[in-house]
């Protein structure tokens, strides 16, 4: 049959409503590029709400009117998590029934939008949960993993860094060794500081306990920062210079703290010296860019493009680190990485325990599809994780590797999760009453600290 009596019929079958060829030309078209993939349509979204290693672990599913055509995505703010609950239920679920599972970026576009205020942690977890469900499904229609939906693997799997912690500084080097022996690359290393409230390690040897003008856990930031350069000196030395070493000042100093640190901590060739400042202060990388080569990693606690863009187009960073779910999801993300990738800034997307497996399945897709990765945080799934989460990312020998079947290749064991319900303590169950919040933390003559 030539092309023309084709159209002719194309055109016959149109239901009696006549159309002209050239109209009939572009239905065949369409038919050619969705045949075998109907356009699923929202039928529900719900979110699952779990805890099964203490942190809670939001994640949305968004069931399509397909029969079992569904998807998941993490929406993990854990210190606020109820929040991010009816932002999903009450504004994003009737928002989006009836609508098109399949327009992904539209869909992004206007969830963002319907807000009206918008770049905010809740919101943005919220949408961001809605985002990856979709990549979920779509990757499922498609019958692959997400990475091949964004252009397939430029690596066989991302290198992660492990957590070395403890509260004497012996006790870090031994940690770090122990992830070497298990053939970790990178380590990040963090010390307690006697008597005081570190970030990433206890305080250690409380004999030296400072004194307070308050009850509370008390930072000082000059003790820590003395207390970080001997760790430093103690790793280089009894570790070597093979490891790849990384540390999280996690915003607690001042910026001008912050700028003798980064050149302090030069002779150790760290791979990042990570949070030096807080979002509040970014400006002042500028300073500290021309004044020391220690790269530098930052934006863990991003929610906006107004805060990573002039970071990576000034190319005031190395690294950077944000919290997918908090930036909105996979779609800013690959956005963000594209963006970097022309700056030779490199990714190293924030992965810890407050991270759902499905949200680290993200993490490690743009790991292995980005060619500008960097590293990628790593937080091992325990057994109760892995009883609600089936098909978590493997890791092996300090590599973490994609899950290989369709979506996320995640299935969650809702039954399961109904075991582990949010509780009502705070920062990994060691304060009660806090609803997974923070609490304070304070110098010793009583100001709160950023942390
Ligand atoms: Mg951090």
């Amino acid at each position: 049959m030539n092309r023309r009596k084709m159209l002719q019929l194309v055109t016959a079958a149109a239901g009696g409503n006549w159309i002209t060829t050239r109209e009939a030309a572009a239905q065949e078209r369409v038919a050619r590029a969705t045949r075998g993939l109907p356009s699923p349509r929202i039928k529900d979204v719900q979110v699952i709400q779990t805890a099964p290693a203490g942190l809670r672990l939001p994640v949305v599913k968004v069931i399509t009117d397909q029969d079992g055509l569904y998807g998941y995505g993490c929406a993990c703010f854990t210190q606020r998590a109820d929040l991010v609950v009816p932002a999903v239920e009450k504004y994003l679920r009737p928002f989006l029934i009836g609508k098109q599972a399949d327009r992904i970026d539209d869909l992004w576009q206007a969830m963002y939008n319907s807000s009206y205020w918008r770049n905010g942690p809740v919101l943005n977890n919220a949408i961001s949960g809605v985002d990856q469900a979709l990549w979920d499904i779509k990757g499922k229609q498609a019958n692959m993993p997400v990475y091949q939906l964004l252009g397939g693997k430029v690596r066989e799997a991302a290198d992660v860094y492990g957590h070395a912690s403890g509260g004497e500084i012996a006790q870090v080097v031994e940690s770090a060794k122990s992830y070497m022996s298990r053939g970790f690359r990178h380590v990040r290393v963090q010390v307690g500081v006697p008597g005081m409230e570190g970030y990433g390690a206890r305080g250690g040897d409380n004999s030296t306990q400072i004194k307070a003008l308050h009850s509370a856990p008390v930072f000082e930031p000059a003790y820590y920062i003395r207390r970080a350069l001997k760790l430093f000196d103690a790793c280089r030395t009894q570790l070597g210079e093979e490891v790849e070493l990384l540390h999280d000042v996690h915003e607690r100093i001042h910026p001008t703290q912050a700028l003798q640190f980064t050149r302090d901590v030069e002779k150790f060739k760290l791979f990042f010296l990570e949070d030096v400042l807080s979002p509040e202060d970014i400006a002042w990388f500028r300073l500290i860019r021309q004044q020391s080569s220690t790269p530098l990693a930052m934006g863990e606690l991003f929610n906006s493009p107004h805060e990573w863009t002039p970071l990576i187009s000034e190319r005031l960073i190395d690294y950077i680190r944000v919290h997918v779910s908090q930036a909105g999801g996979l779609t800013p993300c690959r956005k963000m990485a594209a963006m970097a990738e022309h700056f030779s800034v490199r990714t190293a997307w924030h992965g810890p325990g407050d991270v759902s497996p499905i949200g680290h399945c993200a993490n490690i897709t743009l790991d292995v599809v980005c060619y500008n990765f960097g590293v990628q945080e790593y937080s091992p799934f325990n057994e109760a994780l892995q009883e609600v989460f089936h098909g978590c990312p493997v890791m092996k020998d300090g590599y973490l590797y994609p899950n290989e079947a369709p979506g996320w290749g995640i299935e969650v064991d809702e039954k399961a999760a109904s075991k582990y319900p949010f509780s009502g303590s705070g920062r990994g169950g060691s304060r009660s009453n806090l609803n997974g919040g923070w609490g304070e933390v304070r110098k010793r003559d009583g100001q709160i600290i950023k942390q």
